[in-house]
C-alpha cells in the first residue's frame, strides 16, 4: 500500500539536504545475499556486542569534541537505530509490537506528523528507544550479514521478512587521525549533506585522499538522541589543505556504496573577535560575519566588514553567519 506518491513531503528528510535521504533505503536483500560489503574496511558489526571494543586508541574524543558523551555512561549506541526494508504494508503499531520485547519505543519517520499515514512511506523508519540497552538487546537479537544487522519482522501479508537493522555507536562521530595536531577551528571546514551511515573515520580518510592533512574528523549529532543529523566537521592540520578543502566548495563522497556530492564550507564560530579590531570597533562583541573568500578568511564585525569590503575587488564577498544547527550559511549584506 504506498501512500500519496505525489506528497512533496517525502523527498528527503527532516534535518538533511536534498538529496540527504539517498542512503536511507539501504538495499535490504530479499532473502539474497544483498549488496554487501558496504563500509569495508571497518569495524565489523559483529564485535559490537563485545564489551571490551572500542576504537579508543584513535578516536578518543578527549579533545575539544562536543562528542565524548557516552564513555562516561556506559553508552554505546545512539537510543535511535534505523530500520530499513520494513514490508509495504506494515503499520506504525506493528512496527512497535515488533520491537517493544527490547524496551519501550516510539517509531519515527521523516515527516511523520505532516503525512498523516500509518506506514513509513519509504520503507524505513526509526525506532527511538527509550533505554540504550534496549539498543544493545536488539543488537544481540539480530542475524550479521556480512557487515549488516538483520532482524525478522512480519507485517499482515508478508511473514518473517529480514529488516536492515542499523544503529549508530556513539564512538563513530569522532576520529582522531592526527593526534599530535592542535585542533584548529580555524583550519576546519563544516561538509553539509553527509550520508547518515558515514562515520567520522571514513569522512577522515575521504578528505585526507583529497586534500590531506586531515587531523580531525566528526560527524554532528544532535544532543538527546546522539543520532547524526547529516552534517560534519573535518579540522586540517595546514592552512593549505583547508584552503584547498574550502575553494571546493563542493566534495564528492565516495565509500563503498555511498557516493554523493556534499558541499563543504568554512566552520564558522560564533564566539570570535573581529579580526581588524579585536573587538574594538563594535563594544567587543563578537564578531557576527565571516569572510570565506581566501583573499579574506577573516572574522568581522559590521563596521569593520563593510570598511574591509568597500575595497576595489572586495565588493563582492559574501559574509557567512554561524547559522542554528552548526550549519554555516550565506547572508545578504545590508550596507547601512
Ligand atoms: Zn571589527
Ligand atoms: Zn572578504
Amino acid at each position: 500500500m504506498y501512500v500519496n506518491r505525489k506528497s512533496p513531503f517525502f523527498t528527503g528528510l527532516v534535518d538533511d539536504g536534498p538529496g540527504g535521504n539517498l542512503l536511507e533505503e539501504p538495499g535490504v536483500p530479499g532473502g539474497g545475499g544483498g549488496g554487501g560489503g558496504q563500509l569495508d574496511g571497518v569495524v565489523p558489526v559483529g564485535v559490537l556486542g563485545q564489551p571490551g571494543h572500542h576504537q579508543a586508541p584513535l578516536s578518543s574524543p578527549s579533545r575539544s569534541s562536543p562528542h565524548s558523551q557516552g564513555s562516561e555512561t556506559g553508552e554505546r549506541f545512539s537510543r535511535k537505530v534505523f530500520v530499513g526494508g520494513l514490508p509495504p504494508d506494515i503499520a506504525e503499531e506493528e512496527i512497535t509490537s515488533s520491537f517493544q520485547c527490547f524496551g519501550a519505543l516510539v517509531v519515527d519517520w521523516p515527516h511523520k506528523a505532516e503525512s498523516k499515514s500509518y506506514f513509513p512511506p519509504k520503507g524505513y523508519a526509526f525506532l527511538l528507544f527509550q533505554d540504550e540497552s534496549s539498543v544493545q538487546q536488539l543488537i544481540d537479537a539480530c542475524i550479521q550479514d556480512e557487515d549488516k544487522l538483520y532482524l525478522c519482522v512480519s507485517s499482515p501479508t508478508i511473514k518473517d521478512k529480514p529488516v536492515q537493522i542499523r544503529p549508530w555507536r556513539l564512538s563513530d562521530a569522532d576520529f582522531v587521525l592526527d593526534a599530535s595536531m592542535p585542533l584548529d577551528p580555524r583550519k576546519t571546514v563544516f561538509v553539509g549533506g553527509v550520508p547518515r551511515p558515514l562515520k567520522a573515520v571514513e569522512l577522515a580518510m575521504i578528505m585526507d585522499r583529497l586534500y590531506g592533512g586531515v587531523c580531525y574528523a566528526g560527524i554532528d549529532t544532535d544532543p538527546e538522541l546522539k543520532y547524526p543529523k547529516g552534517a560534519g566537521r573535518v579540522a586540517f592540520s595546514n592552512q593549505q589543505s583547508y584552503i584547498a578543502a574550502i575553494s571546493a566548495r563542493f566534495v564528492q563522497l565516495q565509500h563503498s556504496d555511498i557516493d554523493k556530492r556534499v558541499e563543504v564550507k568554512p566552520y564558522v564560530l560564533d564566539d570570535q573577535m573581529c579580526d581588524e579590531c579585536q573587538g574594538q570597533r563594535c563594544g567587543g562583541k563578537f564578531a557576527p560575519f565571516f569572510c570565506a573568500n581566501v583573499t579574506c578568511l577573516q572574522y568581522y564585525c559590521e563596521h569593520c566588514w563593510a570598511t574591509i569590503h568597500s575595497r576595489p575587488g572586495r565588493e563582492f564577498h559574501k559574509p557567512l553567519v554561524k547559522e542554528g544547527a552548526d550549519r554555516p550559511r550565506a547572508v545578504p549584506f545590508r550596507w547601512c
